[in-house]
């Protein structure tokens, strides 16, 4: 038998030895689950159904993806070769860094947003540029167009951002696509079905634009791992390039294809989430507690130093919050999903009973009115 090798001199690419991690905390979460922006009832009911009658044979086979990727396309009103179906936007980011971003190139981000952009940027290069928001979380458009410069291959924005829920405004965003055409424009709109503000429809002027969707939030499947990317037809080439074949399964295309058919009941989820929205935020506004108007299915909400002891004392009453206050800009920041049907007044109840228990008083001296009004819905 041979020994084994020394792994002394066993080292990944630099660049994987600097990059972030991401360990979403995902361990015990059998609990009212405000805390991922999942949908928090179920997808559709025809999903159901489609799951009940997967064959044995159906799991041996390889999956194909492009049938599912012709119902969305036309369900989006696009060609086929403009869609790319991926495992999730956490694997969209991936291919995108993957097939755009060479070691010397800078990529844009603002901030706070999406982990997942830092941890994807990093793995291909050290030149990730991100312009952080002032105190009032907008998106900082001057600030973000002045950091475009001939090395930015590649800029994302996430429209409505996390964990913000702010928006940016389509007319800026194609301004940002038209101020670097040289680059190019993932704009991620995860949260599109609680916002309805799209750039989808530029495609066919905006060369350089790729549209990310996700059908882990409103549509229900965050475990089935399915998200999309819509550009030009040449951009989804180099893209379907770089992806597996087989980089969605079998199930996640067939549930797929059948929960787009369900658009009444996207419509209905939506709508309701909307609804519990506006309740959280009036429930905000009377306990006191300052928060970023959303126009996401979450609010962010300014807690202040007890930040910690908030997310325990409602998990002891069995609803989960995410603490972001790790996320620049963010120090006391707490999120809060909105759930649906009689969800939210128990997540604004179990809010209101922790924020006492736990002595937390109103401690800023501005009110939500001010930025309400600079946010356009
Ligand atoms: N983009 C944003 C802005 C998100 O918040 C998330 C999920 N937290 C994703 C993308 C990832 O979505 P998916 O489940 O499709 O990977």
């Amino acid at each position: 038998m041979s020994t084994p090798a020394s792994t002394a001199t066993l080292k990944p690419r630099r660049l994987v030895l600097e990059m972030p991690e991401y360990h979403p905390p995902l361990a015990g979460r059998e609990a009212l689950r405000l805390d991922f922006n999942e949908n928090t009832l179920a997808p559709s009911p025809l999903v159901l159904d489609r799951i009940k009658q997967i064959t044995a044979e159906q799991l041996t086979v390889y999956p194909e993806r492009e049938p599912a990727e012709r119902k969305v396309a036309a369900h989006l009103g696009l060609d086929s070769n403009q869609v790319l179906l991926t495992n999730g936007v956490d694997e969209a980011i991936h291919l995108i860094c993957c097939a755009f971003l060479e070691e010397e190139d800078e990529a844009l981000i603002a901030t706070p947003s999406f982990f997942m952009y830092d941890v994807s940027i990093a793995m291909m290069t050290r030149g990730l540029i991100k312009v952080q928001a002032d105190e009032t979380l907008q998106f900082p458009f001057e600030r973000f167009i002045a950091a475009i410069n001939e090395r930015t291959k590649l800029i994302i924005v996430a429209s409505p951002n996390n964990p913000t829920g702010a928006t940016v405004s389509r007319a800026q965003l194609l301004a940002i696509a038209n101020a670097a055409p040289h680059a190019v424009l993932m704009v991620d709109e995860a949260y599109f079905h609680f916002h309805g503000e799209t750039v989808l429809g530029d495609l066919a002027t905006t060369p350089n634009l790729i549209v990310a969707r996700t059908f882990s939030k409103a549509y229900g499947l965050a475990n089935l791992r399915i998200g999309m990317l819509a550009a030009s037809p040449e951009i989804i080439g180099y893209l379907r390039k770089v992806s597996s074949p087989y980089n969605v399964n079998g199930v996640a295309l067939d549930c797929l294809s059948v929960a787009i058919e369900d658009d009444a009941y996207i419509t209905w989820y939506a709508e309701h989430i909307r609804m519990g929205r506006e309740r959280v935020m009036g429930a905000l506004d009377e306990m006191g507690v300052h928060y970023f108007p959303s126009a996401a299915n979450f609010v962010l909400m300014k807690i202040g130093p007890l930040h910690k002891e908030l997310v325990a004392a409602m998990r002891r009453r069995g609803v989960l919050l995410r603490d972001r206050s790790a996320d620049p800009g963010c120090d006391g920041y707490v999120r809060i999903t909105v759930g649906i049907g009689n969800q939210v007044p128990r997540g604004l109840e179990a809010l209101k009973a922790s924020l006492n228990e736990i002595g937390w008083r109103p401690m800023y001296g501005f009110t939500t009115t001010e930025s309400k009004d600079e946010q356009e819905f």
